[in-house]
C-alpha cells in the first residue's frame, strides 16, 4: 500500500501501540493528545507532534481517533479547532473509540457536509490486541469507504463490515452486553459456590468443560481465585459502555432489562471505589451483596 500521512488523535493504552503499527507499516504519523507526555511518547517512536486536531487534520490523508467517550469524539471533530475545521475534502476519518452509535452517526453526518467520508470502527481485543495488532475491528459506514479503509485497518487487526454508519458501534455495544453478562454469571456462580462450601476451582473446571464455558471465565476465573483484579479492561470503561448501551436502547426503543441490572451492578463497583480494577471485579459486588467471600488461593 502507498504510504500515507495519518493523523492519530488519542494516544493512550490503545492509541499508542496502534499508531506504532502504522509507523512500522511505513506510514507517517502526526500525533495529538490533550496530554503532552502522551504525544512525546509517540514522537519517541517516530511520529511528528501535532498542535491541535485541526492542525493534524490539515496535514493528513487519513485521521484516526482513539479517545475515551462520546463527548471527547464530539470535541475532537466538531470543536472550533477540531478535525472538521482543518480536514481537506476527501480526507478519510476513522473513529476507533467506543462511543454511542447515535453520536457516531451525528459526527459522520457533519463530516459528510465537509466532503469527508467517515467510518465508526471500534475495537475489541484490549491492550494485548492493540500491541499485537490482532484487534477485532467492527466497522460502520459506506461499504466503498470501508474497502478504501481496509488496508489501513488491517495494519491494526481484522476489520469486519457491520453495516451503515453507527453499525460498528452497535455491534461493539452488543459485544459489551455479552461480556458483562458473562462476568456477572461467573461472579454469581463463584459466590453461590462459596456460600454452599464448594471448592471454586471445581466450579471453574466443570463449567469450563460444558455448555457454560466462556472465554471470560477461562481467562479471568483463575485470576479471581487468586484475588487478582489488576486491570486488562478497567471497570469504569465497562460502566461507560453500559451507559452507551442504555442510551442506545432508549434511542431505538429496545427493552434490555439485564443490561439495566448490569449497569446497576457496575454502578455499585464504581461507588465502592473499584472503577480502576478489571471488570471481573464485579465478583466483589456480588460477594458484598451476599456477605460472602470466594476463597482466595495464592
Ligand atoms: P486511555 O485513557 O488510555 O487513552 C485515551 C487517550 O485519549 C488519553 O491519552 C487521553 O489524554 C486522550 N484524550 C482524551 N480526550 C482527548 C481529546 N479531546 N483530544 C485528544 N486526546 C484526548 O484509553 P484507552 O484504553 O486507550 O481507550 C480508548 C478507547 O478505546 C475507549 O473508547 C475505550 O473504551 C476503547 N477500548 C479500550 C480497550 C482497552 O482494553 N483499553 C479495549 C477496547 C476498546
Amino acid at each position: 500500500m502507498e504510504a500515507k500521512t495519518i493523523g492519530f488523535i488519542g494516544l493512550g493504552i490503545m492509541g499508542a501501540p496502534m499508531s506504532g503499527h502504522l509507523m512500522k507499516a511505513g506510514h507517517k504519523v502526526i500525533a495529538y493528545d490533550v496530554v503532552p507526555a502522551a504525544i512525546e511518547r509517540v514522537v519517541g517512536m517516530g511520529a511528528t507532534a501535532g498542535a491541535s486536531p485541526q492542525a493534524v487534520a490539515a496535514q493528513s490523508d487519513v485521521v484516526i481517533s482513539m479517545v475515551p467517550d462520546s463527548p471527547d469524539v464530539e470535541k475532537v471533530y466538531l470543536a472550533e479547532d477540531g478535525v472538521l475545521a482543518g480536514a481537506k475534502p476527501g480526507t478519510l476519518l476513522l473513529d476507533m473509540s467506543t462511543i454511542s452509535p447515535v453520536t457516531a452517526q451525528k459526527v459522520a453526518e457533519e463530516a459528510a457536509k465537509k466532503g469527508c467520508p467517515m467510518l465508526d470502527a471500534p475495537v475489541s481485543g484490549g491492550e494485548v490486541g492493540a500491541k499485537e495488532a490482532t484487534l477485532s475491528i467492527m466497522v460502520g459506514g459506506d461499504p466503498q469507504v470501508f474497502e478504501q479503509a481496509v488496508p489501513i485497518l488491517e495494519v491494526m487487526g481484522k476489520p469486519t463490515y457491520c453495516g451503515a454508519s453507527g453499525a460498528g458501534q452497535t455491534v461493539k455495544a452488543c459485544n459489551q452486553i455479552q461480556v458483562a453478562m458473562n462476568f456477572i454469571g461467573m461472579a454469581e456462580a463463584l459466590v453461590l459456590g462459596a456460600k454452599a462450601g464448594v471448592d471454586p476451582e471445581i466450579i471453574i473446571k466443570v463449567l469450563s468443560a460444558g455448555y457454560a464455558q466462556t472465554r471470560v471465565m477461562d481467562v479471568r476465573g483463575p485470576r479471581a481465585l487468586q484475588g487478582d483484579y489488576a486491570p486488562g479492561f478497567k471497570a469504569r470503561f465497562h460502566y461507560k459502555d453500559l451507559n452507551i448501551i442504555r442510551e442506545t436502547a432508549r434511542a431505538y426503543g429496545a427493552s434490555l432489562p439485564a443490561s439495566a441490572l448490569a449497569h446497576e451492578l457496575f454502578t455499585a463497583m464504581i461507588a465502592n471505589g473499584w472503577g480502576e480494577l478489571d471488570h471481573s471485579a464485579v465478583v466483589k459486588v456480588i460477594e458484598k451483596l451476599s456477605n460472602a467471600e470466594v476463597p482466595v488461593k495464592r
